[in-house]
């Protein structure tokens, strides 16, 4: 079995969860007392929100690049970004190691494909609703329509990560509002919708919807394991 480097703390919440779901399936396919080889380093999420809100990309894309470099040198054979919106800095990080970095968006690109969808809802931080490198991907490598909510409806849900989610904070009428917006890209024409954001999962149920989710957090996590347990 290889060893996945996870580049937690974004924030730490879903990298408990990310924890979990790699034991998990690594216990789901070998049975018995296996167990995943991993290594997290979880940063100071306090550090990358502030840079994030800065847009200074440039500034977390070293700082993560650095952690990339400890979790190589420490052993790990591959890579996990531990949020979707940290994969803004994914290059950087990529041009830091030799080992593969597996990204969020083909993961889930590859579950959407398999599922038979080719038009889906997208709900994130503005960073992944907004800004091209998250979009371009699902568009460009992997041929997917993407939506994403209103503007309002993009600020609530930005809201509500950060707020919220990040802090542990599980608030009822918080998932009735995700209802409402994601039976609003429903409405749209979406045929599913991607959880990008690593703590969703935390508040959406699969039933708050009426078309399939796609939580990004166990998809990623599962590409993770399948790529450990895989020859050579
Ligand atoms: N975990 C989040 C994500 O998947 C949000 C926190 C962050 O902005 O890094 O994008």
């Amino acid at each position: 079995m290889k060893v996945i480097g996870l580049i937690g703390g974004m924030s730490w919440e879903s990298t408990a969860s990310y924890y979990r779901l790699l034991n998990t399936a690594i216990k789901e396919q070998l049975g018995g007392m296996h167990s995943a080889k991993v290594i997290v380093y979880s940063v100071d999420f306090h550090e990358i929100e502030r840079l994030q809100r800065a847009a200074d990309w440039h500034t977390a894309g070293a700082l993560l690049a650095d952690v990339a470099k400890s979790l190589q040198a420490a052993g790990a054979h591959c890579l996990l970004i531990g949020a979707n919106t940290m994969h803004k800095v994914a290059p950087a990080i990529e041009a830091a190691v030799r080992i593969p970095v597996l990204h969020v968006v083909d993961a889930t690109a590859a579950a959407v494909r398999g599922a038979g969808l080719s038009r889906v809802g997208l709900l994130g931080t503005r960073f992944v609703m907004e800004q091209d490198f998250y979009i371009d991907r699902l568009r460009d490598q992997h041929g997917l329509a993407v939506l994403v909510p209103d503007e309002r409806d993009r600020e609530i849900i930005h809201r509500i990560i950060f707020d919220e989610l990040v802090l542990g904070k599980i608030v009822g009428n918080s998932r009735q509002e995700f209802a409402r917006i994601m039976a609003a890209l429903v409405a749209q024409g979406a045929e599913g919708i991607i959880l990008g954001c690593t703590e969703f999962s935390m508040l959406v149920r699969p039933e708050d919807c009426s078309v399939q989710t796609f939580d990004t957090t166990s998809l990623h996590a599962r590409m993770a394991t399948d790529w450990a347990l895989s020859p050579a």
